[in-house]
């Protein structure tokens, strides 16, 4: 792996364990980078951590993350396959919904961790994430197709944690997931690794691609 991406992702790991852009990093234990190869070709971007991730310092780590994983074993992937971060480091008070300076002054981090790692696919996770790449579209009408901005591929998924509270989204999240996993055994091995612009939600204009 470029050894100048490790140092970088290193870098901005303890960047964010010390981050204090915005007031959500009082009151947590830690901050939650993200994990998973720097290298990966797949990158899951949920919402923020919740109470087991705060005090664990990893994402997706509760209940949530164990559907996850049920998930990305239809594609036949584990967790240590993919790179899992969320758009926003600190756990918001109460698991409340991150508010839009907290997501702006997060943004920053992700947008690094995509120019990074480069994966060839980002699956958003739950309205959050897909709002900061596809502002003003509803999860409802778009998820579970795959999608293109400025050269990178997206798919839009639920949350996982939706499934938990509505049980009719598990078998959404489970089908999506089985479309997500026929793109990732097929087109996506074509797909260059290097070569996506960073997606600019600003001047979005997202792309319908035809796999499906
Ligand atoms: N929900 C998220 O969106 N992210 C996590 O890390 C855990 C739960």
């Amino acid at each position: 792996m470029n050894e100048s991406v490790v140092a970088e992702m290193e870098r901005l790991n303890a960047e964010v364990e010390s981050c204090t852009r915005c007031p959500l990093h009082l009151n947590t234990t830690h901050g939650v980078p993200g994990e998973g190869p720097y290298d990966a070709d797949i990158m899951l971007v949920g919402e923020g951590p919740g109470f087991n991730e705060d005090k664990q310092g990893r994402p997706f780590v509760g209940a949530a993350g164990r559907f996850l994983e049920e998930l990305l074993a239809i594609p036949h992937l584990k967790r240590t396959d993919v790179y899992i971060t969320n758009v926003v480091k600190h756990r918001p008070p109460n698991n409340r919904d991150p508010e839009p300076a907290e997501l702006a002054a997060c943004r920053v981090y992700l947008d690094r961790q995509i120019e990074l790692i480069d994966p060839k696919v980002i699956v958003t996770l739950g309205r959050y994430s897909l709002a900061i790449f596809f502002p003003g579209d509803k999860i409802s009408t778009v998820h579970g197709r795959i999608r293109e901005l400025h050269g990178r591929h997206f798919f839009n998924m639920y949350h996982p944690a939706a499934a938990l509270h509505q049980q009719a989204l598990r078998q959404t999240l489970l089908d999506d997931m089985r479309r997500l996993a026929d793109f990732i055994q097929g087109p996506m091995k074509d797909l260059p690794k290097e070569g996506a612009e960073a997606p600019d939600a600003t001047t979005g204009d997202p792309e319908q691609l035809s796999f499906f």
